[in-house]
């Protein structure tokens, strides 16, 4: 695969960067870089970033062009990627524009499309997921949370867990269990759409590694969800959900983030008197060159969907190695880091100098905390290994 830019690739990057330095301050860029996950409503600086998308027709390139997606080549995102990582510009929530907005540019009927995908958008509108269930994770076909039809309502009850975000969300894309009679458990399944502000929905705050609220428990009791809020047919929802899956575990391979924190971790070595020691050396380089294989895995999946595609079991091997190579350049800015890796709030009183002092060391000791779930969520990495034997290998 050609990675030379060629004229016209140039001036798109040119391009780029003068609306990233129009629009992204170098104020929110610090910030940005010190933010270990972005949560809740956009910041003042972030809505701002987010409105100069929306004008200049750039929110959600991925999509559609009939849905306001950009319509770019597989450089054009790949330039895209790369640039607005290295200056830290903040991402659109994952769940609307990444996850839910395939399903429902696919499979939703025009109702859905109108009433849904402009707020997405616009980073108008949050949305959670309700997959997991206390007892179904990997094995999320076992999922028992029940909806029964009571006129043109579904009346739902269950238990979800893990549900990121679902304190901040305005709406939930949720799986439920519409035919528990169904031959294949698979076969009973339906995919709603919920209002987070529906009476009978309870939110409990979970606290992961590092005491972050970042998941919650949420508890549905007697929730009334209109027949119109189902996406597609009734009991297909698995069909559904899986096609979302691969657009989730695409984008948390995280190809673009990972370069840029190699890149910094380069800086961090050297600043730390790492530049002498070659085992280091040898890990940063093996590093960079796993990172180089996996773009070019991306750039091929890239492909696939620019031609009209959806990414394939190849989102299971950019997972992996995605999350994998993240939580090894996280391990290695510790080790960099030496003492000044303590957990937070130690390293605030320690005074130091230049790239190496505190406020490097907080956001990075709360980042690999984070980044260990990384290799949990959109399926686990055994998971993953799973669907690669039976769907990619063959076994
Ligand atoms: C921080 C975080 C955020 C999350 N956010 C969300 C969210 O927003 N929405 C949502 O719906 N879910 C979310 N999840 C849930 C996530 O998808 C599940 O945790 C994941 O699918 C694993 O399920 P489980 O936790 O029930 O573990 P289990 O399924 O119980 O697995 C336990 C262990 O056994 C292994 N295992 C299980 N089955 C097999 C098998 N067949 N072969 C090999 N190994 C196996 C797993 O890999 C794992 O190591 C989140 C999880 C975390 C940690």
């Amino acid at each position: 695969m050609n990675l030379e830019l060629d004229a016209a690739d140039r001036d798109f990057q040119a391009e780029v960067r003068a609306f990233i330095d129009a629009h992204w301050p170098d104020a929110a860029r610090a910030q940005a870089r010190d933010t270990v996950a972005r949560e809740g409503r956009p910041s003042v600086v972030e809505r701002a970033w987010f409105d100069a998308l929306v004008a200049r027709g750039w929110s959600v390139p991925h999509w559609p062009a009939a849905h306001g997606g950009a319509n770019w080549s597989p450089t054009q995102h790949y330039i895209w990627a790369r640039e607005t990582a290295h200056a830290d510009c903040p991402e659109m929530s994952p769940f609307g524009s990444r996850m839910l907005a395939p399903v429902l540019y696919t499979w939703g009927s025009p109702a859905q499309q109108a009433a849904h995908l402009p707020p997405i958008r616009e980073a108008r509108i949050t949305w959670c997921q309700g997959y997991s269930e206390p007892g179904a994770g990997s094995d999320l076909a076992s999922l028992t949370t029940r909806a029964v039809r009571d006129g043109d309502h579904y009346v739902v009850n269950g238990a979800k867990t893990w549900t990121s975000g679902a304190h901040h969300a305005d709406w939930m894309f949720c799986l439920v269990r519409t035919d528990p009679h169904a031959r294949k458990k698979q076969e009973g399944i339906s995919f709603l759409l919920i209002d987070m502000r529906s009476p009978g929905i309870e939110i409990r705050p979970i606290l992961i590694l590092g005491e972050q609220h970042t998941v919650n428990g949420v508890t549905l009791n007697d929730v009334r969800v209109p027949l119109a809020n189902r996406v597609g047919e009734e009991n297909r929802g698995w069909t559904y959900a899986k096609g979302l899956l691969t657009h989730e575990r695409t984008g948390i391979a995280g190809v673009a983030r990972s370069q840029v924190a190699l890149r910094r971790l380069r800086y961090l070595a050297l600043a730390n008197g790492l530049d002498d020691d070659d085992v280091f050396a040898t890990k940063l380089d093996e590093l960079e060159i796993e990172l180089l294989a996996l773009e070019m895995t991306e750039l091929r999946t890239l492909a696939t969907v620019e031609g009209g595609g959806a990414p394939g079991p190849e989102s299971s091997i950019l997972k992996i190695k995605g999350t994998e190579i993240a939580q090894r350049i996280d391990d290695l800015v510790i080790e960099a880091l030496g003492y000044y890796a303590l957990p937070y709030p130690a390293p605030q009183l320690i005074d130091n100098e230049g790239p190496i002092g505190p406020m490097n060391a907080v956001p990075a000791i709360r980042g690999m905390l984070y980044g260990r779930a990384a290799s949990i969520f959109g399926g686990s990495n055994e998971i993953q290994k799973n669907i690669i034997a039976k769907a990619v290998l063959g076994l």
